[in-house]
């Protein structure tokens, strides 16, 4: 097992799980239920991780990642399941997780 990152949300946390396990890089994320610990816990130990479960992964998935992340943005899209509106840099509904 080898961390990743850490993200700021659960939300990125699983976004980034989702694109890394599309592109066939086995990842988990951890600390799913440590924002319940906050104030206990140092909050630098509650943020969600992301592990790979093998570590030569880790430079493919940081050129994944960072491909994702600096992705030119476009037109908002609606989706095809429950019809919210998402942004263009999304792959999946921010609603209901379909691929747009
Ligand atoms: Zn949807």
């Amino acid at each position: 097992m080898f961390r990743l990152c850490t993200t700021a949300t659960l939300a990125e946390a699983h976004l980034l799980r989702d694109l890394l396990l599309r592109a066939g890089v086995d990842a988990r994320v951890f600390n799913e239920h440590a924002q319940g610990g906050l104030g206990d816990i140092p909050f630098t130990h509650a943020w969600p991780e992301i592990w790979l479960d093998r570590p030569g992964d880790a430079d493919r998935a940081r050129a994944l990642i960072d491909a994702f992340e600096h992705a030119p943005s476009g037109p908002d899209r609606a989706c095809e399941v429950c019809g919210e509106i998402s942004p263009g840099s999304f792959e999946v509904c921010w609603h209901c997780g379909h691929t747009l």
